[in-house]
């Protein structure tokens, strides 16, 4: 490259850093991606270091982050804040500690900590005598927005602390995925601008010049660091974070230590994915070195410490052409859109396809075929559309008025967003789907059996509804074209190895409306056979804990209608049978006691599920406000955090066998 060439895209570089900062830090309103941001963050830096001539005071690469708004007092930092260097990929990772261990070459000398790195908002707060004084936003490192007030209505922050003393405390305030989710929902009825994503609403809402506004919104506070002159308090960032908890601080549970940068890829990998259980935002892992005489030694550059780093995670959002939208027609009738795109590399894996909800949202995004979009991964494994390029207008699609199978006017219940197809009994897309949902895992579980055999059994008249897969015979199946006589056998086998299942799969499988595996579960607790479940009115179902009016009713409504009790009929007549499962109770210990698992535990769940039933307690797939308690094992999701801001008691498992044994609730804090 040429001088000119060099110092121009330098120019270029730093304009559109700055401009990029001001849109994220300033208004809140990012307007690239932070994957598209990093790009030119580490070119810059990459021209930076090699032609080190052009390097500059004003250069985004020696600061941290950007202007103060207007509105708030300045705050001058006791010790300064920094940013941390980063890196999307394991070389980078390692070079970083083969660093590291040049100054320290015993690898048992290096222990570090690896922490989930939360895409929040840092904070840093100072305390006098265990009394908050002052909470304070990063600003450029040195000098910070004073957001005292603010700062108080956020939870996981004490006012006052469980000893006497001063420390600063730093840590990410951030905004859990479903509020932040419903704020924008709320946002779209006011007609206000929706935010693009977690980080952005916590940073808005923090940053609101009135405190009550901030008080209204669902924020919380994660500690990670803390500062004291006292050296002697805490000499490690491990006992630093379990001091901080002792505190009275909020810290996230997921951090560990290790030894050997093996070990920190093996979490970097694990957290890649499991990240999306979780019902906040991370953007990837910190690693820092644990000991903080280790730290000293090793200090900073201008913009950040020597002795961490950051791993960012594959870019969670991307933008790609929307090529298609296709219509899918589910076992209910129920008509989604699909988003057809451009296949694209994000989070770690290629997208094809992503959802598009209803047809309110194709209209509300003014979406149409060939629209450039961003699609985005978050708390779901499935992406979805975000919006599409601004000034891209190419109309907004056309939303359908027939089914795509088979044509019937389409309808929308009152009160409900999805279209559906009201040929229940004759649609071909609604009864296969019903087909495939019967044999999948979920449902009864017949190995062999999937979209494709189904596809061709009913195409063949072979089958018409999932009844008939028991009148199948080994010939019948040898119909299908590539099908031998072993394999023929074989999906007979297992079909007719079907007919006793419990209630649960039996409910689950029949694809009523708005009956998953958990509703049909609490119901076949109550109503161990058919016949007491059609005998059943609304008015006995809504008194199962769990079961709401809409379910009760579309239970009703599935055994009121001909041409469901037909098949019934039938499968009575194959001999499909399903066993009650009603556990046989032991005690009535958690008589009236709703419990939720998450986590992973040393038993499989279903041994927990089990044992709760046979005490008299009910098992729950979501927590509520109704929820007596959590148990939770390791690397716990979001109903982790739901229990935590809703004030559910958390049992470990000890707690939970201790419950067991005496009846009464304790933790294990309180025993020691
Ligand atoms: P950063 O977010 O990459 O990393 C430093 C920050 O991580 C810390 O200040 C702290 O707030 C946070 N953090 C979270 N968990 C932590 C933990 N466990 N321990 C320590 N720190 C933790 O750096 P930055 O300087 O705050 O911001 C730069 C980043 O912001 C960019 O990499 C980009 O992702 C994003 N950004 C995006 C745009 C955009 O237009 N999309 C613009 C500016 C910045």
């Amino acid at each position: 490259m040429t001088y000119e060439k060099i110092t121009a895209r330098i120019k270029e570089l730093k304009h559109l850093i700055k401009l990029a900062n001001e849109a994220y830090y300033v208004n809140d309103s990012p307007q690239i991606t932070d994957f598209e941001y990093d790009e030119l963050f580490r070119e810059l830096k990459r021209l930076e270091e090699k032609y080190p001539e052009y390097i500059t005071e004003d250069s985004p690469t020696q600061k941290v982050g950007d202007k103060i708004s207007e509105g708030f007092s300045e705050h001058k930092h006791k010790y300064r804040l920094y940013s941390l260097d980063n890196s999307n990929n394991y070389e980078d990772l390692r070079k970083w500690y083969e660093r590291i261990k040049k100054e320290y070459p015993n690898e048992k000398d290096i222990e570090l900590v690896v922490e989930l790195k939360i895409d929040g908002l840092s904070c840093a707060l100072s305390y006098e005598q265990g009394i908050l004084k002052i909470g304070a936003t990063r600003g450029n490192g040195i000098i910070g927005e004073n957001i005292t007030q603010n700062i108080k209505a956020i939870k996981g922050i004490p006012q006052k602390l469980t000893q006497e003393i001063d420390i600063e405390v730093r840590g990410e305030v951030y905004m859990p995925i479903t509020s932040f989710e419903k704020l924008n929902e709320e946002n779209i009825e006011k007609g206000l601008k929706e935010f693009a994503n977690p980080r952005n609403a916590a940073a808005g809402s923090l940053r609101q010049l009135d405190p009550k506004i901030t008080e209204q919104r669902d924020l919380h506070f994660f500690a990670y660091t803390l500062i004291s002159e006292n050296k002697e308090l805490v000499k490690t960032h491990y006992d630093s974070l379990n001091l901080l908890k002792a505190l009275g601080f909020d810290i996230n549970p997921n951090f560990s230590l290790e030894t050997g940068i093996n070990e920190v890829i093996k979490k970097c990998e694990y957290w890649k994915f499991e990240r999306f259980n979780l019902n906040y935002a991370t953007d990837g892992m910190v690693v820092k070195i644990n000991d903080f005489s280790k730290q000293n030694e090793l200090g900073f550059t201008s913009r950040a410490p020597k002795w961490a780093t950051a791993f960012k995670f594959p870019p969670e959002e991307v933008w790609t052409k929307l090529e298609n939208i296709e219509l899918s027609v589910g076992k209910t009738g129920a008509v989604t859109p699909v988003a057809i795109l451009s296949p694209v590399q994000l989070a770690g894996t290629i997208v094809k396809r992503a959802s598009l909800h209803n047809f309110d949202e194709i209209q509300r995004l003014k979406l149409n075929i060939g629209n450039e979009v961003l699609i985005k991964k978050a708390a779901e494994i499935i992406p979805k559309v975000i919006k599409k390029k601004e000034n891209e207008d190419l109309g907004v699609y056309q939303t359908p008025t027939c089914c795509p199978e088979c044509n019937s006017t389409l309808i929308k219940p009152y009160g409900e967003v999805a279209l559906y197809c009201p040929n229940t009994k004759n649609c071909p897309a609604q009864i296969k789907g019903r087909i495939e949902y019967w044999a999948s895992k979920e449902a009864m579980d017949i190995d062999g059996i999937g979209e494709s055999i189904v596809e061709k059994l009913y195409n063949k008249g072979l089958i018409k509804d999932f009844a008939d897969l028991y009148k199948l015979t080994i010939s019948d199946f040898m119909e299908i074209d590539l099908i031998k006589e072993k394999s023929a056998d074989n999906l007979y086998n297992a079909v007719q190895n079907s007919k006793t299942p419990s209630m649960t799969k039996f409910l689950t499988a029949l694809s009523i409306k708005l009956i998953g595996k958990e509703t049909a579960d609490l119901i076949a607790s109550e109503y161990p056979t058919l016949d007491d479940i059609e005998n059943a009115t609304v008015e006995d179902l809504i008194k199962i804990d769990g079961i709401g009016e809409k379910a009760a009713k579309s239970i009703i409504d599935f055994f009121n209608d001909e041409n469901n009790l037909l098949i019934l009929q039938k499968l009575k007549e194959y001999g499909v049978n399903p066993k009650g499962t009603a556990v046989e109770k032991e005690s009535n210990i958690f008589e009236g006691k709703t419990f939720v698992i998450t986590g992973t535990l040393s038993k499989p769940r279903n041994i927990f599920e089990e044992q709760i039933k046979k005490y008299g307690g009910k098992v729950s797939s979501s927590v509520s406000k109704k929820t007596s308690y959590v148990i939770a094992g390791e690397n716990p999701g979001s109903k982790f955090d739901k229990a935590s801001t809703l004030g559910v008691i958390i049992l470990s498992e000890w707690d939970y066998s201790r419950l067991i044994e005496t009846g009464q609730y304790s933790t294990s804090s309180e025993e020691n």
